[in-house]
């Protein structure tokens, strides 16, 4: 064995694109076919160890084992929720935890619904993962690899992955780079088609007006749960950085440019914003915009004293949009048993680790 020598930390091999896979067994002194065979093995045959990859000589194996990792998500607990609902807590390689959810629909769809950081930044004060705070930034191959924890069991049981969500724990537009190369993995390594993943931002609207130019067919979603600036600031800290009118710009932008519908994600309040006046207000603001509104009835976290809202008036919220022109659905609750529903995602964040305090300073909402 030569350069990868064995004090350096371990490279998961999720991290690397096939371009730098091949740089990294030509560094082994491995002939550069052998990336080739290593690479249908991780995407073809997804194998979960190197011992699998069974045309690979027993030295190559015994060098990967000494210098790489496939994969790096260490399965801490797994719960089955009644309704269906799967949810995995997996420990990062510095300690962190993160959560990530497989939901079945009854038309055949199975979910993944995955972290895009340990922690989040943001402060949501309606949302237990914004109520741990930030731990730090998953890499693309950590949030790859959840989708391909759920796509390898899948397989065992003759079902596919169809489609991925960006609502786990952590906001990926605070994580662009990593999310979106992530977003390509899910399509590359995963074939899962653009179309059938979505990522969803609490509304950062520079993020949103990049994400409009990438040329991607993948759904966005934006989290609005409010029409009112001083009252959207104060469940959601990050509208005192981009108030309403600048993310709804950078939403027209997204539509002009992609001409693909957005989703604003609302998240009903008893008396906070499930009103009729809300809802007249809500449907002004989206009026003439191609989009649609997912109203998701509160999901219970510890620190916060809201209720959901009645179905009823979640059903004449919905009937005023309507009169703007404005379609809605009401996204089934799922998972709230394991505490896997939207919002509820919570582990403890390790905060001693020196990644942790690299993460805190870019954690600055405005980064
Ligand atoms: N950070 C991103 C994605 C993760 S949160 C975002 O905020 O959009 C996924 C969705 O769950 C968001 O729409 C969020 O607003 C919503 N959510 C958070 N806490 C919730 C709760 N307690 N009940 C219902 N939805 C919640
Ligand atoms: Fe973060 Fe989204 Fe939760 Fe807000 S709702 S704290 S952005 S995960």
């Amino acid at each position: 064995m030569d350069a990868a020598a064995t004090d350096q930390p371990k490279v998961n091999l999720y991290d690397l694109n096939r371009q730098e896979l091949g740089d990294f067994v030509a560094r082994l002194g491995e002939a550069r076919y052998r990336a080739k065979q290593i690479w249908t093995w991780m995407y073809t045959q997804r194998v979960d160890r190197f011992q699998a990859m069974t045309n690979l000589p027993r030295a190559t194996i015994a060098k990967l084992k000494a210098t790489a990792t496939l994969g790096s998500l260490g399965l801490v607990a797994m719960q089955q929720s009644r309704d269906g609902a799967e949810k995995r807590i997996f420990r990062l390689r510095d300690g962190q935890l993160i959560e990530s959810v497989l939901m079945p629909y009854d038309d055949a769809r199975m979910t993944a619904c995955i972290s895009s950081q340990a922690g989040c930044a943001m402060g949501c004060v309606f949302c237990a993962t914004g109520q741990m705070g930030f731990g730090r930034n998953l890499t693309a191959g950590e949030i790859f690899e959840q989708t391909m924890v759920f796509a390898r069991e899948l397989a065992a049981r003759g079902e596919r992955l169809s489609n991925v969500v960006f609502m786990g724990m952590g906001e990926p537009f605070h994580n662009y780079d990593a999310s979106l190369e992530a977003v390509r993995q899910l399509m590359t390594r995963l074939r899962v088609g653009a179309r059938h993943i979505t990522v969803s931002t609490v509304g950062l609207a520079p993020q949103i007006r990049r994400f409009a130019d990438e040329d991607l067919q993948v759904n966005l979603a934006v989290s609005l749960h409010q029409t009112d600036d001083a009252r959207r600031s104060a469940l959601m800290p990050v509208n005192r950085r981009w108030a309403i009118d600048e993310l709804m710009n950078a939403c027209h932008y997204y539509v002009e440019q992609t001409n693909r519908r957005i989703t604003f994600e609302w998240a009903a309040i008893a008396g906070e914003n499930d009103t009729a006046d809300e809802a007249h207000r809500l449907g002004r603001l989206l009026s003439g915009l191609l989009c649609h509104v997912n109203i998701i009835p509160l999901n219970p976290t510890g620190n916060y004293g809201g209720v959901p809202a009645q179905k009823a008036t979640i059903k004449s919220f919905s009937r005023i949009l309507s009169g703007y022109g404005v379609g809605s659905t009401v996204r089934v609750r799922r998972g709230i048993d394991i505490e896997a529903g939207c919002g509820q995602l919570i582990t403890v964040v390790t905060r001693r680790s020196p990644i942790d305090s690299r993460g805190l300073r870019q954690g600055d909402a405005s980064a």
